[in-house]
């Protein structure tokens, strides 16, 4: 065994996984309607493209770029059914966004899917349209353009492709269950990434402690590393010299945010991401979620697991795989939704939840997920999973007064200094605050978690980027009239 690799910084969190890892995901009953949002994605907006009462098929396209530019990707019907609204809605970020409303209607029904393409035939130009016509983000955070990472500028060379199996979240194992059920699809979507970008080593990433795994329901070992290496060798004979390089499986510690993109490539690769707003790209990596491997592999074309032949059409993002779990959920699982799935939707019996006991809804993990006020809320293209948080599980201690312990500085995983950071927020210094490397935080909450003040560091980050980044914008704007004001003065 490989011994596994980390970064520097980082905490142990409570993993909580017990509840659902080894569990297989289960398709959800179909449900009667979707609330689909029409951006989900990083990047310039949507405009639907469909109109109240029309009908649509399943993977129908309803909502595309409203003016043309590389960072837009569209979205597609989930379900087969009639548009019945097209209005804001609450999402899964908190914030409302235009969403398309179908409900099921046994009248209309089949698919409009793709016909299947050959990945390792056809040009990088058709694999990239290919991609963004499915509709494909990054599933594990958010929503960056699938089609666009895979295209970074001739300057940067890649020299390496990394699926994140890392899943270092508390509470969430849908990413162990995906590379459990779809072990060969994972590796073929490394394989298209590489042949796409013509890199000629991939990694497949993962923490250790999914490397072996016990079916929940039988009891039986699995080997995730086997099971990978393998897949990895069937493809292999399968492609013959079409194959496009060297796959290795890696693991790194169980450390969380282990799965963060930055500590990934240093802990794969040792290379360290320059600070914002360099990408992974500028330090030759290309990181992808196994979630999104498997979108942009069953872009070109699905292997039928029942039927163990291809099903010969390329299928667009319209369903994802996500865990349900937390101390309130009485029937915690790996689930497989169509987008837009609302869970207030599904049979209350389907995921148990106590409201005696639950306090807080967490689209997300513990440590990165978003607090919803209801479950009238749409799983989305980068929901991962849904958390039903008793008190005990959540964060509600009054804050203090910083005792300049210092643990925050220990516990960063990028090597900054959250409590400077906090004081010069505190001061609205956003000179100092961005000296100092604010816009380099992750978010990942590492240094709340541990302080003993339970001063609610990372959320001021959140506020003081975006702070941040309104004033620099403003500093720039008023450089700007001055220059401006200079020249007319002659
Ligand atoms: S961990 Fe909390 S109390 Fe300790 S230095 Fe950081 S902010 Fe202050
Ligand atoms: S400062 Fe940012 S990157 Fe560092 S531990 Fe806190 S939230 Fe994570």
């Amino acid at each position: 065994m490989v011994k596994p690799c980390s970064f520097k910084g980082g905490i142990h969190i409570p993993y909580n996984k017990d509840r659902t890892t080894g569990k297989t995901a289960e398709l959800v009953p179909t449900p009667k309607q979707v609330v689909i949002p029409i951006n989900q994605h990083l990047g310039a907006p949507n405009k639907a493209i469909v109109a109240v009462g029309d009908a649509v098929k399943r993977g129908q396209k309803i909502a595309d770029a409203a003016a043309p530019g590389p960072m837009t990707v569209p979205v597609h019907a989930s379900i087969a059914g009639i548009v019945k609204k097209i209005e804001a809605r609450l999402q899964s970020n908190n914030t409302e966004g235009l969403c398309v409303v179908i409900e099921a209607d046994d009248a209309v029904s089949g698919d409009e899917f793709m016909p299947p393409l050959d990945p390792f035939a056809c040009n990088k130009e058709e694999a990239l349209e290919r991609i963004r016509e499915a509709g494909v983000v990054g599933m594990g955070g958010a929503g960056f353009p699938a089609h666009v990472k895979l295209n970074p500028p001739p300057a940067k060379k890649i020299d390496f492709i990394i699926a994140d199996g890392a899943e270092c979240e508390g509470y969430l194992t849908t990413d162990e269950a995906a590379i459990r059920a779809k072990t060969d699809v994972v590796v073929r979507g490394v394989a298209i990434l590489m042949r796409i970008t013509g890199v000629k080593n991939g990694i497949i990433g993962m923490e250790d402690n999914k490397a072996v795994i016990t079916d929940a329901s039988s009891g039986a070992s699995i080997n995730l590393v086997e099971k990978l290496e393998k897949a990895v060798s069937n493809l292999k004979n399968e492609l013959k010299n079409k194959f496009p390089g060297e796959i290795e499986v890696k693991l790194c510690q169980t450390r969380y945010p282990q799965g963060g993109e930055k500590l990934l490539i240093k802990a794969l690769t040792g290379r360290e991401v320059p600070p914002p707003p360099a990408l992974p790209a500028d330090a030759g990596c290309i990181v992808q979620n196994v979630a999104s491997l498997i979108a942009i592999s069953e872009a070109f074309n699905v292997w039928d697991i029942d039927k163990n032949e291809w099903s010969n059409h390329g299928r667009p993002l319209i369903k994802r795989g996500l865990t349900v779990s937390g101390g309130a959920c009485g029937a915690p699982r790996n689930i497989v939704a169509p987008i837009g799935t609302v869970l207030a939707d599904l049979p209350a019996e389907y995921f148990g939840v106590d409201y005696g006991k639950l306090e807080k809804i967490v689209f997300g993990g513990p440590m990165m997920g978003v607090a919803v006020p209801h479950l009238n809320i749409p799983i989305q293209k980068n929901t991962s999973g849904v958390n039903f948080f008793t008190a005990a599980e959540t964060y509600a201690d009054a804050e203090g007064y910083c005792i300049r312990c210092g643990r925050c500085i220990k516990d960063c995983s990028m090597r900054l200094y959250p409590v400077l950071m906090n004081n010069a927020l505190e001061a609205a210094d956003f000179d100092e605050a961005e000296r100092i490397g604010l816009m380099d935080c992750i978010e990942c909450g590492s240094c709340t978690f541990n302080c003993p003040a339970r001063i609610r560091l990372v959320q001021r980050f959140r506020v003081g980027k975006f702070k941040l980044r309104n004033y620099v914008a403003a500093k720039a704007a008023a450089a700007k009239a001055k220059e401006e004001a200079a020249k007319a003065k002659g």
